[in-house]
């Protein structure tokens, strides 16, 4: 079984539930072991454990710490779930940055967004009204906001879900090569700035490789992973969970995990890799969101 990279938030939960533990002799699991290494005593979860910014450790799970035990200080009821809210905060605004440096490098045009408003103003800022667009399937386009925005009636739609027919989406979806943009998010992206794909049918990897003069891509960096491989571990995570969503009858959606089936209806079928837009600079526009979106 695969595992995804990033687990620090089963970490964390750990962590908090261990140190639920007033008896000693219950406090096992990596939670306490990772405590007990830094002879750090646990406290009680309650609404006054706070994390002073001194005594916060960003580079593993965090101390949790009575508000009263450093300096005397006062900020109140900053319990865990804010304090983990602040470090992802933080974690996403530095990946952002240093990624649109790296992917500026491989000829994308990049932008970011802090806010879900501040995601439609730049896809607004990008794409000039009356310009024809479409769009791959995205959990991310739906949720942020910007299919409705496509829909607005400010631009020529290619709307696949608009069609009556199988031959009405297929005939959509061959028109989606001819717009002026295409958008569509990513499945990973890795810490150098390529951005990593997994189609079933290969329409979308298919329009943003070649055909549209424009292709926008709307990823939150909660997709990064340090490379290739392990944007395949990651894509072998979450792919159950589209399996599920697109109710499908793939064999993962009753083990939660990919077994590599041979099954018809089988969504991992195109792996794909944008190394660069060096042929065409600018053309691939990315738009990098520091709130979490799609899976
Ligand atoms: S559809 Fe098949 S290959 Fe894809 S995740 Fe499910 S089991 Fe794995």
């Amino acid at each position: 079984m695969k595992y995804p990279i990033d687990n620090s938030r089963n970490v964390w939960q750990n962590i908090a539930r261990s140190v639920t533990k007033t008896d000693s002799t219950k406090r096992r699991g990596r939670g306490a072991a990772w405590l007990a290494r830094r002879s750090v005593t646990p406290v009680a979860a309650s609404s006054n454990l706070v994390v002073p910014a001194n005594k916060r450790d960003l580079n593993g799970p965090v101390f949790l710490y009575d508000s009263n035990e450093f300096n005397g200080q006062t900020r109140k009821s900053k319990g865990v779930d804010v304090m983990r809210v602040e470090l992802y905060n933080w974690r996403y605004e530095s990946l952002a940055e240093q990624l649109s440096k790296e992917m500026k490098k491989r000829y994308f045009d990049v932008f970011i967004a802090r806010s879900k408003e501040e995601l439609l103003e730049t896809v607004k800022s990008i794409i000039p009204e009356g310009a024809s667009v479409s769009n791959g399937g995205s959990l991310t386009l739906a949720e942020t906001g910007v299919l409705n925005l496509l829909r607005s009636g400010n631009y020529v739609y290619y709307d696949r879900a608009s069609a009556q027919t199988i031959q009405e989406r297929k005939e959509i979806e061959l028109k989606s090569f001819t717009v002026d943009y295409y958008l569509s998010s990513a499945n990973a992206i890795t810490n150098d700035g390529k951005l990593v794909f997994l189609d079933g049918n290969g329409n979308r990897v298919a329009a943003v490789l070649y055909g549209p003069r424009n292709v926008v891509i709307i990823a939150s960096v909660n997709k990064v992973v340090e490379d290739v491989e392990n944007a395949r571990r990651r894509l072998q995570f979450i792919s159950p969970m589209n399996s599920k969503r697109l109710n499908l009858e793939t064999p993962c959606i009753k083990t939660g995990y990919c077994v590599d089936c041979s099954n018809k209806q089988r969504i991992c079928n195109y792996f794909v890799v944008v190394e660069t837009s060096a042929r065409q600079p600018g053309r691939i526009k990315v738009v990098l969101t520091t709130f979490e979106s799609g899976l």
